[in-house]
């Protein structure tokens, strides 16, 4: 039995977690788990899993929870946070939170010892060298569990990591990718967020229109496999059938399948090295699929995958300056302040004025973090 504390579990990665607890009763249990201000749902999942330890981001919200289920603890905010993702009954962290915000608690989770099965991007593009230090240092392991690094993972299982010539990240070019650039100039926040082959959170949904998603995992990528950027590519794969694939010097090349469903992957971070079975998954039918589309991507027409590209071989604080103003700007394209393109003319203003800082620590990170999203808001003004 894994003892499973969760951040973000009324997101979109967070409640299909919670379904994989639930198919496996037997296997896994939830023993934490952190929303933000989500309370209606907070309050379903504290009945049904009934945590030691819960908590939300406003103060008010826990307090009135505290007095509805005296047998959980409730906490809230940063600490909140850091509470959780060291509940000291947990085995593992399911990282499921959006954004940078989940760092410190991802470090504090190391600190403590726990297995870390990260969904968060964010921090390990923030970060990553950071976490993977601290992560060898406690001897635990940093477990994928978006769907492209899962792909890699398990195509990397039983090889030489000194064989590997490139890894392929599919992208399924999101909800923009037959229109050109003219067409992207009025688009609105509801044609951004019709995914054609994945239901997520409004902001990676974003991200998938503007190919940052790609961008990120590139370097999550980078970071996860120790990778250079030259030897990752990305292929525009329309139907997101296979995953990601590993190249081998050999020109042998492994590929992971599977039905567009993150439940896969989030399991299988859970349950490794086992595979537990999938009752409620729809099984691939690839004679029903029956083809397979590839094509490069155009870096002209998806420039925040260039951005990425770019921070990625620079390395230091332009990733955490180049993240904290694609947060924010995502922020205020779903707020209805900027229009889709502005996105991107955001990240590139912020890139271009950046003073680079190699090998930063935390709090120089943190510090980046924040002045990146303080100057989002004033140009947006
Ligand atoms: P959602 O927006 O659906 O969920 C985000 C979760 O984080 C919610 O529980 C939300 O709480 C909570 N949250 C947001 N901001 C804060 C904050 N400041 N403090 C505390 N909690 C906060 O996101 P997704 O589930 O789509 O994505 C989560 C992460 O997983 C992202 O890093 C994303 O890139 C990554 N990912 C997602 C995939 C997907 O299919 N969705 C696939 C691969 C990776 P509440 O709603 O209660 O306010
Ligand atoms: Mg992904």
């Amino acid at each position: 039995m894994k003892s499973i504390s969760l951040l973000g579990a009324t997101g979109s990665i967070g409640i299909q977690t919670l379904d994989i607890v639930k198919d496996h009763k037997d296997s896994f249990q939830l023993v934490a788990f952190s929303a933000g201000k989500n309370i209606e749902k907070t309050r379903e999942i504290v009945k049904e899993f009934k945590p030691l330890i819960v908590s939300v981001q406003l103060a008010e919200d826990a307090v009135a929870l505290q007095k509805e289920f005296p047998k959980t603890d409730f906490v809230f905010g940063a600490q909140g946070l850091l509470d959780v993702a060291t509940c000291p009954e947990a085995d593992v962290l399911v990282n499921a939170v959006l954004g940078s915000v989940g760092l410190e608690p991802t470090l504090a989770a190391i600190k403590a010892k726990k297995n870390i099965a990260i969904a968060n991007k964010e921090t390990l593009v923030t970060a990553g060298h950071i976490v993977m230090s601290e992560a060898k240092k406690h001897g635990v392991a940093i477990l994928p569990v978006d769907s492209e690094h899962s792909a890699l993972w398990q195509s990397m299982h039983g090889e030489n990591r000194k064989d590997i010539s490139r890894l392929i990240l599919t992208a399924s070019g999101g909800s923009f990718r037959d229109q050109t650039r003219e067409d992207l100039k009025n688009v609105t926040i509801k044609e951004a967020l019709n995914h054609p082959n994945w239901s997520m959170g409004a902001k990676i949904t974003i991200d998938s229109a503007t190919l940052m998603n790609k961008g990120l995992e590139v370097i999550e990528a980078a970071v996860l496999y120790d990778v250079d950027y030259d030897n990752i590519d990305v292929l525009i794969h329309r139907e997101s059938i296979i995953h990601s694939m590993v190249e081998y010097h050999d020109t042998s090349i492994m590929a992971q399948l599977g039905t567009p469903d993150m439940r896969t992957p989030i399991q299988y971070a859970l349950s490794y090295p086992e595979r537990l079975p999938r009752s409620t998954a729809e099984r691939l039918d690839l004679a029903k699929i029956s083809q397979l589309h590839f094509e490069n991507v155009d870096l002209q027409r998806f420039r925040c995958l260039d951005f990425a590209y770019k921070a990625g071989r620079m390395g230091g604080t332009i990733l955490t300056a180049m993240n904290a103003a694609n947060e924010a700007a995502v922020g205020a394209f779903l707020q209805e302040k900027i229009k889709f393109l502005e996105i991107e003319d955001l990240i590139e203003r912020i890139m271009d004025k950046h003073v680079n800082i190699l090998q930063p620590d935390l709090e120089t990170i943190l510090h980046v973090d924040k002045e990146t999203r303080k100057s989002v808001q004033s140009m947006i003004k």
